[in-house]
């Protein structure tokens, strides 16, 4: 009896029998040229965005485009080259030597901060060590639910427990949920609060306000528990060089 044909990078729950017979009724019909080439021209996007308009001579025509989802289990394809821009953009912005960004930025202050929402609850965790040991969860307490608050089983990181509540009626959802719909106005408060606080800074320093920029790029991820997390990496360089020196020499 012969294994499975299993694909790489198929998503769970996808039949890999059902996708390679539709391989290769695809791979046997009569247009797979065109069809390859298109599908080469949108780097394989796993949803082109297919434009039907008329040429100047008014015959049909079908443009792909891709899809442009970051989601990898979305789109493969377009979340790989999202993931190599979002590279660059923070090479350059951190190391230089590229782009049309000098080495001297590598020498300014830099920043790697991550903003994780508040615990609205105890989840079961895939750490790789005991999941929440009675010796350090205070014993072997159970909420006022009678569910036990510790869990000594050491979750792999595919368990679908990980993440979830010890006790779902102990869990604050409601906070859960706030917190993640107000994330983008909770961020947009935060710059805000920053570039006053520097300014405020700068000017008890004897620094021009507004003569140090603080430049950042953000990458929001989904933890376990299914509440978002922002890694952001930050630059202070400044605006005006000539005026930095200046300041520096006297
Ligand atoms: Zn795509
Ligand atoms: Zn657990
Ligand atoms: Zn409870």
């Amino acid at each position: 009896m012969t294994a499975p044909a299993l694909l790489p990078g198929v998503p769970d729950g996808v039949d890999h029998h059902r996708v390679i017979s539709e391989m290769m009724r695809r791979a046997c019909s009569a247009g797979f040229d065109i069809w390859w080439r298109r599908a080469g021209s949108v780097g394989f996007c796993a949803n082109p965005i297919q434009l039907t308009g008329t040429d100047e001579v008014g015959r049909e025509r079908v443009v792909w485009v891709r899809c442009n989802n970051r989601r990898a289990t979305v789109c493969p394809s377009c979340s790989d080259l999202y993931a190599r821009d979002t590279w660059q953009l923070v090479a350059a912005g951190t190391t230089g030597g590229r782009h049309n960004i000098t080495t001297a930025v590598a020498t300014r202050p830099q920043v790697f901060t991550t903003l994780t929402a508040p615990s609205y609850g105890a989840v079961h965790s895939g750490s790789g060590s005991k999941c929440r040991d009675h010796k350090t969860a205070g014993g072997h307490k159970r909420c006022q639910h009678g569910k036990p608050l510790w869990c000594s089983t050491i979750h792999e990181q595919t368990d679908v427990r990980v993440g979830q509540p010890l006790c779902a009626e102990c869990y604050d959802y409601l906070g859960h949920v706030l917190f993640t719909w107000h994330l983008p106005e909770l961020w947009r408060r935060f710059t805000i609060a920053l570039r006053r606080d520097l300014t405020k800074h700068l000017k008890s320093q004897g620094s021009q306000a507004g003569s140090v920029k603080v430049s950042f790029v953000k990458v929001v991820e989904m933890q376990a528990r299914a509440i978002p997390h922002i890694h952001a990496s930050s630059v202070r360089s400044p605006r005006k060089p000539r005026q930095y020196r200046h300041r520096r020499l006297t």
